[in-house]
């Protein structure tokens, strides 16, 4: 039966906790342990699927097409766990199962009630998702804040369930945080003690305590902590700021996090350092051979979670070529105006992500454009494949108005479009080309070179297609199709003829990218970039 850790987070948002879960399941592995990280969300909405980047920043998909919290990419990209859709659960998704259950008149004529109603399908949805892993631990992690009206029923779920499983096979972390006060020169810890009260409230005692901070943290102060929130000296954690998120575990590990997890859940494994994780991770990301500068155009570019599986991939192509990647950020409704095209001239490679909607996509063009006639290194991803087709059509092969019917309903030349089944669709949520599909490359291509093998699965969210009727015209003008879903017949990747490197998919390869694995198609990308300075 599986262990369960449960993290919960104090005094403000945005302390990294989805990044803390990540890296505990990372030193848990490390010690032979097999886990699996489940994202509980207190909204109301079934998935992120429908909201605004702007918002919620990236929507996360995974192999079995669900559209899930970007959390659930550091759990990917730091853990060699399997995520699908059952391990985001959300209010909306809870709720939505109850009342389909009281509908139906599942619950025989009682009141249905958040408690125990909504808690018990909050625990059946924990339950399965350890129980189909089969894993060692399985490690919850409760957005929002402790305090927050939203997340009460999450609370009060984990806590029956810390009940039901009794000694040893539960254990809770807060992830709190300690200010530190510049004029007064020292940390507070006050925050911390009422986050912890607040926890205690509703039946919940930490047993570890992880306190991020700026500063180093003194004894005196981890003595305060325990006393006042009743957590033992040992199980204060100090989780100081590190430069780069990959550090996080050998932090962790330093603090002996993982000895004390595994002590509180009666665990024996034999001790074992993060040495692969060290040295092809953390000791190149310090001590890069080289920089590239690589322009990341996009219309999302103000908030920097809403491209963060790209950044990630970006930065572990960087690692496996030994190389510091900084990216530009530019703003594609910007680049309509003209502003920041110094940026596409200083780039050594520019990536053009995905996205929704019409506004900044002449931007993108533009962006597209310079990259083909300057032969710079170009990467377009989804979206940023479709602008490629687009910019093609319109300045390669002279096809007047080419466009996106999702952008130009009534477009002459409709280079992407929705397939014929997908024009009746009318609800938003999960309506899209979602999750992994199987992808063949041609083998002389930018693509095959990458991946060095014919076959490859990558994961889309996406409505539209490539319009196959414009496919052989095309082809004489010098792009090529190297990658297709045969059994579908959908243009999966193009790529440019007489372009040093000029690759854009229909997928999106970010997502399953890691730091000590990157994506092929980024290291390939970054490697290019590197040959184009
Ligand atoms: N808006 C485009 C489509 O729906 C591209 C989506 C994306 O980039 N993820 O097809």
């Amino acid at each position: 039966m599986s262990k369960f850790i449960f993290v919960t987070g104090g005094v403000v948002s945005s302390l990294g906790k989805g990044i803390a879960a990540a890296a505990i399941g990372k030193l848990l592995e490390a010690r032979g342990l097999q886990t699996t990280i489940i994202k509980c969300d207190p909204y109301l909405n079934v998935d992120p699927g429908t909201m605004n980047p702007f918002q919620h920043g990236e929507v996360y998909v995974t192999d079995d097409g669900a559209e899930t919290d970007l959390d659930l990419g550091h759990y990917e990209r730091f853990t060699n766990g399997y995520f699908s859709k059952d391990s985001n659960i959300t209010t909306g998704k809870i709720y939505y199962n109850v009342i389909t259950k009281e509908r139906r008149g599942d619950y025989l004529g009682k009141t249905v009630q958040i408690i125990p109603h909504i808690t018990d399908e909050i625990k059946k949805g924990i339950k399965k998702v350890a129980r189909d892993r089969g894993v060692d631990v399985t490690i919850v992690e409760i957005g929002g804040t402790v305090g927050d009206i939203e997340s009460l029923p999450f609370l009060e779920a984990i806590r029956q369930l810390r009940w039901e499983l009794g000694e040893g096979y539960g254990l809770n972390i807060h992830v709190t945080l300690l200010p530190y006060i510049k004029c007064a020169g020292e940390h507070k810890t006050k925050p911390t003690q009422h986050s912890v009260g607040r926890l205690r409230e509703i039946g919940i005692a930490p047993d570890i305590l992880l306190c991020r901070t700026e500063k180093h943290v003194t004894k005196e102060q981890r003595d305060k902590i325990s006393l006042f929130c009743n957590v033992e000296r040992e199980a204060v954690i100090e989780a100081a700021d590190v430069k780069h998120i990959y550090e996080v575990p050998l932090a962790f590990k330093k603090e002996g996090l993982d000895n004390l997890i595994l002590k509180k859940l009666n665990v024996h494994k034999e001790d074992k350092e993060l040495k692969d994780w060290k040295i092809k991770v953390v000791n190149r990301l310090k001590n890069p051979l080289r920089e590239v500068k690589i322009c990341v155009v996009g219309k999302y570019i103000a908030l920097p979670d809403a491209y963060k599986s790209i950044y990630e991939a970006l930065v572990h192509g960087g690692i496996a070529n030994n190389t510091k990647v900084n990216i530009i950020k530019v703003d594609s409704a910007d680049l309509e105006k003209g502003k920041y095209e110094k940026s596409l001239k200083e780039a050594h490679g520019i990536l053009v992500p995905g996205g929704f909607g019409d506004r900044g996509i002449e931007g993108k063009i533009k962006a597209v454009q310079y990259a083909r006639e300057n032969k710079i290194p170009y990467f377009g991803i989804c979206l940023g494949m479709q602008i490629a087709t687009i910019e093609f059509a319109r300045n390669v092969c002279k096809l007047k108005g080419a466009n996106s019917t999702e952008f130009d309903k009534a477009s002459k030349n409709p280079i992407i479009s929705l397939l014929e089944e997908q024009k009746n669709v009318k609800n938003l949520g999960a309506s899209m080309r979602l999750g992994a599909y199987p992808c063949r490359l041609s083998k002389k291509s930018l693509s095959f070179k990458a991946y060095k093998k014919e076959n490859i699965s990558e994961r889309h969210r996406h409505r539209y297609e490539f319009n196959n009727k414009y496919k052989k015209s095309f082809e004489k003008k010098g792009l090529i199709f190297s990658g297709a879903n045969a059994a579908q017949g959908l243009v999966e990747i193009v790529e440019l003829k007489n372009h040093p490197w000029f690759v854009a998919c229909q997928f999106h390869p970010e997502f399953k990218s890691k730091p000590d694995k990157a994506h092929p198609l980024f290291k390939a990308f970054v490697e290019a970039a590197i040959a184009s300075k």
